[in-house]
Order: C-alpha cells, then structure tokens, then sequence
C-alpha cells in the first residue's frame, strides 16, 4: 500500500522537476493551482490519517518526543498546534464518513477539515450541511458556523459559559528562542473586550506606521497595542476617551433577550467571537459600555438597535414621533403631550428598542399604568384592552413574545 504512494510521490517528483509555471498561460496558471491544491488537501489527509495510526503504536516514545504532535512537528516542519489538530482531525474522521469522503477527495483543507470534524462530532446531523458550507464559505465563515453548529448541540449556554470561566486562564512563557509568550483563554465575551480594546490602538499604531512608510504585519501592531494599553492603564481609568474605541456588537433574538435564556434555534453572539450565553449579553449592558451596541433580531431580520439607556436616542425619538404621529391607541387622535412607553418595563430588559416603544397620550398612559390596560400586540395604531381581556399582552405569555 505504501508502495503505491512512493510511486505516486515520485511521479509528482518528476513533474515538479520540470515544472515551469513561466510556460503556461494564466488560465492554464489558475488550474494548476487548483490541481495542486487539491493534490495538497488529499496527501494532508492521507498525512493525518497515517499519523494518528502511526501514534497509537507510541513509536515517538522511542524517538524521544514529548508527544505524538511533538513528533509529527518536529518530523513534517510544522507547528506542534497544527500537527496536533491534523492527528486529532484524523481521529475524528473515522467516525464522519461524510467529511472523510470529501477530505480524501481533495475538497476540504486540513483547516476546513479540522472545523468541520470538530463540530460534526459534537452535532453529527450538520455533517452534510457543513461540508457543502466548506464549499462555498471562506475559512472564516466556516469556523463561525462550526462554532455556531457545536453551541446549538449544547443548548445550555449558561452551563458552558460557567465551565469556561472556571477554567479561564492566562499563562506566560519563554520559548526556546527566549522569546516571551502570552496565552488567554476566556469567554468570548472577555474575548470581546479585550481585542476592542486592542484593535482601536491597533488600528491607529497601523496608520502612524504607514504613513511613515512602515508596514508590519497587523498582529505585530496589535501585540505593540496590548503592551502600550496596559503601560498606560493608570492614565485610562479615569476616562473612557482612548480614541475611536471599537464597537462591541452583540446580536441576539427579542425573545432570548427578554427571557434571559437562548432557546434551541435562536441567535445569541457577539459579532466575530461566536455564540454567547444570553447572562453574557445582560453582564455587558450591565457594565454600561458606551461602545455596545445590541442589534436585537427576530430570526433573520433586524427588529431594532438595542439602545442602552432609558430614554430613545434622538433618532429612536425622531422615529416613533413618526411611527406614532398620535396616540397609539385606536380611535384616540390626541397629538400633544405623548409619552414614550416601555412596553415590557426596562428594569427587565435594560434596553431600549424601538420595537418595544410606543406612544400614548397621557389619559391612555394613566389607564395602563393605574389599571392595567395594554395594547394587544403589534406596532401602530391598535386596539386598547382592559386586563381580563384575551388579547391582553399579559394574556399569554406566547402573545407577548411574539410582540
Ligand atoms: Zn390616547
């Protein structure tokens, strides 16, 4: 068997000898890329899958390395993290007949190999759904949906955030070249924080550089960032005014936000770092960050920009004056004095959308507050109830999320 790969091996050794890319054409160029590419994705897998036999028999014990990945690293010239990942793929394979096709024919990378296996194995019902997203995804998207997929297969986000915070940590090291190393691993709502607050001194060191005619790359800035953040952090605590901050964004469905849990199906994440717990979102807006911003979904489409205060923001003002030019109750066409109403109380949700505001006019405002009358559920002009009323919007609680 392993003389057939020899012979392969040395037929492409033969090809290479003569290969001369300045003789093709530029199409031709762009299809020995995706010969070559694919070549590479198959031997990768054949590559992982022969390394995780050959480290079930321990020879890197004989060898003298720490680990199996050790011993990979050290015999292939890769990174002990890769080569782990690549032995660890290759394990999870056995099980994903799927993935393992599409990995034996060249079409999955070793790092979209890797993110796929990874969250098929938690999820085996996403195999088929992520290796065609592999497809036509950039890496990126891939790992974000494989995140997405493995936190869908562990509903209990709370349960998880717990067990990652007791496990957070925050390692240094010198390497053998003497250089010092930094690991963090938290949440990725601490994630969140930290690269915003990296990413803005980052961006700016990035600019002075070039405008200099420097160019680093960006992770060489953003390691300057971190070092020039904390040598001025007694400086920062007093105001928040370090520059254009990078926003944080959470995205999370109405009915999660609310509840103050994530139901199966629903979204909750931060924009770039993944799903969160929705205890996350409430810690957040809790810290009063004026550089959050909620976007607050209904499935795929946006209900609103979660404000973080009480009061509207002028343009949430400028559009409920519009969306309510009179009082929001049915057959009232009182147009002065109208107050903005919370129509789920703040205190619960510490967020101001728009979808949740309405207008009334002052009688209207009184009957609800002293009497507990409501709007029935919807945006607009609508009917007025009396508590007792089946479409009252504390009627059920079903009515009153889908408001
Ligand atoms: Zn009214």
């Amino acid at each position: 068997m392993c003389e057939g790969l020899r012979q392969v091996r040395e037929a492409m050794g033969r090809y290479a000898a003569v290969f001369d890319a300045c003789l093709l054409s530029t199409e031709q160029a762009a299809g020995a890329v995706a010969e070559a590419a694919a070549i590479e994705k198959i031997a990768a897998t054949l590559k992982g899958l022969a390394a995780a036999r050959a480290a079930s028999g321990g020879a890197w014990k004989g060898a003298g390395d720490r680990s199996a990945a050790h011993h990979l690293a050290r015999t292939t010239g890769t990174s002990v993290s890769q080569a782990s990942e690549a032995i660890e793929t290759a394990r999870r394979l056995e099980k994903l007949p799927a993935v393992a096709a599409a990995a034996r024919a060249g079409e999955l990378s070793a790092q979209q190999a890797a993110a796929v296996s990874d969250a098929a194995a938690v999820d085996a019902s996403a195999e088929a759904r992520l290796v065609e997203k592999a497809r036509t995804s950039s890496l990126g998207e891939l790992r974000e949906e494989c995140s997405r997929t493995k936190a869908a297969a562990r509903p209990d986000a709370e349960a998880r955030r717990r067990a990652i915070h007791a496990e957070r940590f925050l390692r240094s090291y010198n390497d053998a070249e003497g250089a010092w190393n930094l690991r963090m691993r938290d949440n990725p709502e601490v994630g969140a924080e930290v690269m915003a607050a990296i990413d803005a001194i980052r961006d700016r060191l990035f600019r002075t550089a070039r405008r200099q005619g420097h160019q680093e790359p960006s992770e060489a800035y953003a390691a300057d960032a971190l070092a020039e953040l904390v040598r001025t952090a007694p400086n920062r605590s007093g105001s928040r005014s370090a520059g254009s901050r990078a926003k944080i964004i959470v995205r999370v469905d109405l009915p999660a936000l609310l509840r103050g849990q994530v139901a199966t199906g629903e979204v909750c994440e931060l924009a770039g770092f993944g799903p969160v717990a929705a205890s996350a979102v409430r810690d957040l807006i809790d810290t009063g960050d004026p550089f959050l911003a909620a976007v607050v979904t209904s499935g795929e489409q946006v209900v609103g920009v979660a404000h973080l205060g009480r009061r509207p923001t002028a343009h949430q003002q400028t559009a409920l004056e519009w969306l309510y030019p009179t009082c929001a109750v049915e057959g009232c066409s009182t147009v002065t004095w109208l107050e903005n109403d919370h129509r789920i109380d703040w205190a619960r949700t510490h967020t101001t959308v728009l979808d949740l505001l309405d207008r009334l006019c002052s009688h209207h405002h009184d009957r609800k507050s002293l009497d507990g009358w409501g709007l029935v559920a919807g945006h607009g002009k609508r009917a007025f109830v009396p508590p007792g009323d089946p479409r009252h919007p504390q009627a059920s609680p079903a009515a009153q999320s889908a408001a």
